[in-house]
This record gives C-alpha cells, sequence and structure tokens, in this order.
C-alpha cells in the first residue's frame, strides 16, 4: 500500500452477543506503517475487535474496510488471502509439528487453512517446496531459531513458543499483523526482544495492531493508541496524549 493511504479503517462496528454489546459503534483509522495499541479494562471489546477484523465475528452492524475494500463478512481465510495475519491470547500452534513444520504451514496458506478445518488427518507430507522451504530457513535464522528447528514446540519454553507464533504471522507475509498480548507470560528480557522485532516488522513495511495490557510496552512501542472501555472507543491519540487523558486515567484506576 502507498504511503499515507489507511490500511483499515472500522466504520461505526457494534457487536452483540445476546444481550450483551461487546463493541458499541466503533469507528477507527489505522494508517499504513503504524504501530497501533490497542488498550483498555478486561471485557473492553479489544479481542472481539481483532476477532471482527480478522473474520471470526461478523460485526451486528458496520463494517471493515481493508485497503479500500470493504471485507465486512469475509472468512478468516480469505482475510489471510488478503494479508491480514494475527496471533492469539493463547498460542495456537499446531504441537504435533515441528517448528519448521509450522513456519512452513505459515507459508503456505491454502493448506493452512484445511489443515485448520481438518487437523486429524495426516499432514506431516510436506516434502516438496523448494522455495517454501527457502523463505522458512530466513525466518527460522530472523527470529533466532536455529536451535529448535526441529523441534515440537511444546517441548520449548515459553517465551520461544511465543516467537515461534509471531514468526509464523509473519510467514503470510502480511500488510496488516494483529497482535494479541503478544508480551504476557514474558519476561523482561523477551519484552525488549518482542519490541525490537515488532519495530523491525513495522520497519519493513506491515502495519501492526497490538493488543497488550504491559503499559510500559505499549507507551514505548506504539506511534498511537486507541483505548476502548465498555465497547466504546474513549480515547485515541499518542501515547503521551492517551496517558493524561481523563477518561483513560478514570477508566483504569475506576471513578
Ligand atoms: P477484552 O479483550 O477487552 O478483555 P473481549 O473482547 O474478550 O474483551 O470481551 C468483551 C465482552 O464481550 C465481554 O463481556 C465478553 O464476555 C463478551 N464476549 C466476547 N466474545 C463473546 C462470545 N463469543 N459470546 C458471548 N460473549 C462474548
Amino acid at each position: 500500500p502507498a504511503a499515507g493511504e489507511d490500511v483499515l479503517e472500522i466504520r461505526e462496528v457494534t457487536m452483540r452477543f445476546k444481550g450483551l454489546v461487546a463493541l458499541d459503534a466503533v469507528s477507527l483509522t489505522v494508517p499504513t506503517g503504524q504501530i497501533r495499541g490497542i488498550v483498555g479494562p478486561n471485557g473492553s471489546g479489544k479481542t472481539t475487535l481483532f476477532n471482527v477484523v480478522s473474520g471470526f465475528y461478523r460485526p451486528s452492524q458496520g463494517s471493515v474496510v481493508l485497503r479500500g475494500h470493504d471485507v465486512t463478512g469475509m472468512a478468516p481465510y480469505q482475510l489471510s488471502q488478503r494479508r491480514v495475519a494475527r496471533t492469539f491470547q493463547n498460542l495456537r500452534l499446531f504441537e504435533d509439528l515441528s517448528v519448521r513444520e509450522n513456519l512452513l504451514l505459515g507459508l503456505d496458506r491454502t493448506r493452512t487453512f484445511w489443515i485448520w478445518r481438518y487437523p486429524s488427518l495426516p499432514w506431516k507430507v510436506l516434502g516438496y517446496e523448494q522455495a517454501l522451504r527457502r523463505r522458512a530457513e530466513d525466518l527460522i535464522e530472523r527470529f533466532g531459531l536455529a536451535e529448535v528447528a526441529d523441534a515440537e514446540p511444546r517441548s520449548l519454553p515459553y517465551g520461544i513458543q511465543r516467537r515461534i507464533e509471531l514468526a509464523r504471522a509473519l510467514a503470510m507475509s502480511p500488510t496488516l499483523l494483529l497482535l494479541d498480548e503478544p508480551a504476557a507470560g514474558l519476561n523482561g528480557e523477551e519484552v525488549r526482544q518482542l519490541a525490537e522485532i515488532v519495530r523491525s516488522i513495522r520497519d519493513s513495511g506491515v502495519t501492526v495492531i497490538i493488543i497488550e495490557h504491559n503499559m510500559g510496552l505499549v507507551m514505548s512501542l506504539c506511534d498511537q493508541i486507541t483505548v476502548l472501555s465498555g465497547g466504546k472507543v474513549i480515547a485515541d491519540g499518542r501515547p503521551a496524549e492517551v496517558a493524561v487523558h481523563p477518561d483513560v486515567v478514570a477508566a483504569y484506576l475506576g471513578d
């Protein structure tokens, strides 16, 4: 996308679950090449927003516009074909495959869809695509995973599993990357490395939206922050502006 263009525009999105309004006419615009933070108390609608943008939920009202095209109600695999990638709050790696195979799957979007649909089939038949293999090795190198490439994710420390998930999301060559609490469970050094990786992803031209509770990380990493509370946007601006916004202080500290 051209510089200055908006990658994502959320227009008046409302998401209802029975009686509960998880998102209440939320609008926000994310320009190309930004790291946007989404913060807010538990239950404020952050993950629901990601589920709407990545196609896991169809909004009750409103629309999702990706690079000028209305993608409202598209399925997750269709959005992944349009180069939207995400990570999950709880890791979702393929536990029976090696780290390398997990990355190969990330590189192979069509197959990833079928494996996601039919996880119990014998999918361990990835022995051909040379170009994909080369790209997987690049990711292994870039994310410092060489020593663990043949291991199964579950045998590895949590911080490394998080890094694998990020590498796999990036394997899809996304233009929009959604990270759901990527620093959860990481130690200080791992958080520092994560920040560096996310900046390098942004600098390579990928727009990043990040849900995160670690306010130190959010404040230092994000170009712009949107604050949700009770399903509504209560503040939006640069980190320094948002930090002193009275509604934000109230939402975090209680009235
Ligand atoms: P956050 O990520 O900010 O903690 P969520 O988006 O997970 O908040 O949740 C917002 C509200 O929507 C919560 O009250 C939650 O219980 C509700 N919610 C989210 N997903 C569903 C669902 N699939 N069915 C019913 N309620 C849901």
